[in-house]
């Protein structure tokens, strides 16, 4: 049984489009997890903390045998080996993946909360997804509006 789950990745240290690429392609590389839609590639200010390099952001949608934790572990694994800073809070960062959805799944745990609590809010999340499944993107949108 294969479930489907949509990613954000983010990076604006060293070479941010090689650093997507790479993770595609570390992604990809997983024996469980296989990417089916990738968006392009946007360039925007840095968030939160402004001076900062530009961000490169995507999203993609990937098929997956993988539980919701078990995808967490590898992505955060990936994240690791590409050598992600960790000190700051919205600091800069060599690779960021969140899991923005997970098939229809709603769940708040200490590691992993879906959909992704913040991703409505971005919309350098809101617009690459957009690209990629305007109804997940719909759905990310409503359900917030909808809880207000
Ligand atoms: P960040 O520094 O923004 O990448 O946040 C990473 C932390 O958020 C990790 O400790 C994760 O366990 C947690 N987390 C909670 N929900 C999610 C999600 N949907 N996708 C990725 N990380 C998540």
């Amino acid at each position: 049984m294969t479930s489907k789950a949509w990613l954000s990745l983010g990076a604006n240290i060293g070479d941010p489009p090689a650093q997507l690429a790479e993770a595609l392609r570390r992604i990809d590389a997983e024996e469980h997890v296989h990417i089916t839609k990738r968006s392009s590639v946007i360039i925007t200010k840095a968030w939160g903390k402004t001076d900062q390099p530009d961000f490169a952001n995507m999203a993609i949608e990937v098929e997956t045998s993988l539980k919701p934790l078990e995808l967490l572990d590898v992505l955060q694994a990936i994240e690791l080996a590409m050598g992600r800073v960790r000190k700051e809070v919205w600091g800069p960062r060599l690779i960021d993946i969140d899991i923005l959805a997970y098939d229809q799944i709603e769940m708040i745990s200490p590691r992993l909360t879906l959909p992704h609590p913040y991703a409505h809010e971005r919309e350098f999340v809101l617009n690459p997804l957009a690209e990629i499944s305007p109804s997940v993107n719909q759905w990310l949108t409503r359900r917030v509006h909808s809880a207000n």
